[in-house]
């Protein structure tokens, strides 16, 4: 696996704004959103595009990018990638591992209790993956510190997989009372930012509803993303949240800030791992959720998301990132 280099490292990468893989219907995790993208009409005939070109390579399975190995005489079964989908072979090995591990604990009847385990699994791993990484980093280069929450303040990106994993952990851990607060808090986030761009919501008036008092109330079961976030200088990232002139001039160049790119790219690549293993093993919806409206959902209408999610209907259809 590739050093953590602090030159490499220092490139500007377009991140904050457009760092969620999108396994999108056609199960391609390579979709990035743009914060000056296409028009919705490109984006559309784009789509399609892709949908066609998609449909001329999928296998009997409808497999795209995984390929399942069976062995004759144990009758076990791992999983390939038919072609790599990151340019760092690591990715491409990580991925792979997600998928494997999707594969090895839902074997061939997926639950709940299954995805949460592997969910959980995968949200570990990223960050051991992530610590490793950063360990290798000079000292004192990285200005993440606890309590500093500016990154925290925008659309949050999760699957389904990650937003089952939080809610279950909130039930777990919250009273009814504590539920119903929360319920009410998701609903009035979600009434002010319905409708509105990422670059809107980038912004102090739209934190994630999982913020309290700078810092993140779901700490254990946070987004891959979230993992993969971080910053070499917390002063820019304040002022670009804050100061309207430094936002402004950082929105209009459409790419983040100074940051170490390796864990991005290994939430990305577990993320693509995961996105594969469940859309292409299970055909269940991977599709990018806005983690507010997806919360929301949830908290209004489980067990019935699940069910109808498990049975391969889409469920989170309201809670869909918009792509704008
Ligand atoms: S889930 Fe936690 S870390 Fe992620 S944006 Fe929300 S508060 Fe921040």
């Amino acid at each position: 696996m590739r050093n953590v280099d602090s030159r490499a490292g220092e490139r500007h990468v377009r991140a904050l704004l457009s760092f969620w893989i999108d396994a999108d219907e056609a199960g391609l995790p390579s979709r990035e959103y743009a914060l000056s993208g296409r028009s919705r009409k490109a984006e559309r005939a784009a789509a399609e595009r892709k949908r066609r070109k998609e449909r001329a390579f999928r296998d009997d399975a409808g497999r795209l990018h995984l390929k399942l190995h069976r062995d004759p005489a144990t009758g076990g079964e791992h999983l390939t990638l038919k072609a790599p989908l990151f340019d760092a072979e690591w990715q491409n090995e990580v991925a792979t591992s997600a998928a494997n591990t999707a594969l090895g604990v839902l074997g061939h009847a997926p639950t709940l209790e299954g995805v949460l385990e592997l969910t959980e699994r995968a949200m570990a791993s990223t960050s051991r993956l992530i610590a490793g990484l950063l360990a290798r980093a000079p000292e004192g280069a990285l200005a993440c510190r606890s309590g500093c929450d500016h990154c925290c303040y925008q659309v949050v990106g999760v699957t389904a997989a990650e937003a089952f994993t939080i809610h279950a952990h909130v039930v777990r851990t919250r009273s009814t009372d504590e539920l119903e607060r929360l319920r009410a808090h998701v609903a009035d986030l979600h009434a002010r930012s319905r409708g509105l761009s990422s670059a809107e919501r980038f912004s102090a008036q739209h934190p994630c509803p999982f913020l309290e008092a700078g810092s993140c109330s779901i700490y254990e079961v946070r987004p891959l993303s979230c993992r993969g976030m971080n910053s070499l200088d917390a002063s820019e990232c304040e002022a670009r949240l804050r100061d309207p002139a430094a936002r402004a001039e950082f929105l209009a160049r459409g790419h983040g800030g100074r940051c170490f790119i390796e864990p991005i790219s290994a939430f990305r690549a577990v993320s693509a791992g995961l996105q594969l293993g469940l859309s292409e093993l299970y055909q269940l919806d991977t599709r990018a959720l806005d983690l507010t409206a997806a919360m929301l959902l949830l908290l209004e209408s489980e067990p019935s998301v699940s069910r109808g999610w498990l049975a391969g209907e889409r469920p989170f259809e309201s809670a869909v990132r918009d792509p704008r």
